[in-house]
């Protein structure tokens, strides 16, 4: 049976990394690290989103702002917005909360957030940094992985491990993440032939997908690390993950729930982030 990563102990341990660095940050610059989230529209999901990460960055010591714009904002006035924000010395870290309203260009927004401040890593230039081996600002969600997986002390170095999912938010991040540790990484995704013989190589299963149990049992190789990333709903309408987590646990030797595992590290890490963009920004 697998040992269970939990992901809210360690989110927590993150947490209180951010808090010691956001208080060294306040001692030597007489101010607070600045996190400055925008939020288009009224969809309520959205909002409890933004709601969760203003909370949590002013619990770690981290100014947390949010600038609400209305649906039928245009794209000019967002990416204003955005460019004073880059202007603004007081803001280290810039986040639009994504999706925004169709008529806005989510990739105009991406490249106008200057890359020192762009917090979510999803600028051309921080993931070119990531896949040149440089050290930049890396998506959250995929840093929390791989905090995750250095928690279970299992060196990845010449391990085989797969990414399900070729996402640009999630999926290649990881592979990057997970080459630059010296592990030999598979990227699958809807057009690979064969995923389960394919997964069943792996030493390291990372589900990032976004389909109900996908990942079966009898796909994971004894003994390997498995870290979901899915978030969807099961049939009886429960949060359930990529990975039929029950079958897999008992092949596993570490997996994370759904919740309880991924999930509650990307906030944690996009803190961990604007502490780092504010240190890089000032020393
Ligand atoms: P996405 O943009 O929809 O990408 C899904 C990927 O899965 C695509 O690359 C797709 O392949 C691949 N795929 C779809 N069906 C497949 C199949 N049958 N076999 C193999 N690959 C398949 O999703 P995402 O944004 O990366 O998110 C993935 C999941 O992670 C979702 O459940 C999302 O809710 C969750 N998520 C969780 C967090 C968190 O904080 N825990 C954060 C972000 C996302 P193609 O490219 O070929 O279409």
């Amino acid at each position: 049976m697998a040992n269970i990563i939990d992901g809210k102990v360690i989110a927590a341990q993150v947490r209180n990394e951010v808090a010691l660095d956001a208080a060294r940050f306040l001692a030597a610059t007489g101010r607070k690290p600045g996190l400055h989230v925008i939020l288009v529209g009224d969809d309520p999901a959205s909002a409890v989103y933004v709601r969760n990460k203003e909370l949590a960055a002013e619990k770690s010591g981290i100014w947390g702002a949010v600038h609400r714009l209305p649906h039928d904002a245009s794209e000019r006035a967002v990416l204003d917005l955005v460019e004073q924000l880059n202007q603004d010395h007081l803001v280290d870290g810039i986040l639009v909360q994504f999706p925004v309203p169709a008529h806005i260009s989510q990739g105009k927004i991406v490249a106008t957030i200057s890359p020192d401040k762009d917090v979510d890593g999803l600028h051309a230039e921080n993931v070119g940094r990531l896949w040149s081996g440089l050290p930049g600002l890396v998506s959250c969600t995929p840093a929390g992985c791989m905090r995750l997986l250095e928690t279970t002390g299992v060196a990845l170095e010449g391990k085989r491990a797969i990414v399900i999912g070729r996402s640009n938010l999630v999926g290649k991040p990881i592979a990057a993440l997970l080459l630059n540790q010296s592990a030999t990484v598979t990227l699958a995704h809807s057009r690979t032939v064969d995923l389960p013989a394919r997964v069943r190589e792996a030493d390291v299963v990372i589900a990032a997908v976004g389909r109900a149990k996908m990942v079966r049992g009898d796909w994971i190789k004894p003994g390997a690390v498995v870290i979901d990333v899915g978030m969807n709903r099961d049939d009886a309408g429960n949060l359930c993950g990529d990975v039929d987590y029950a079958a897999c646990a008992e092949q596993a030797s570490f997996i994370t729930p759904v919740p309880g595992g991924v999930g509650p590290m990307t906030i944690a890490m996009l803190l961990k982030n604007t502490v780092q963009a504010a240190f890089a920004r000032t020393t």
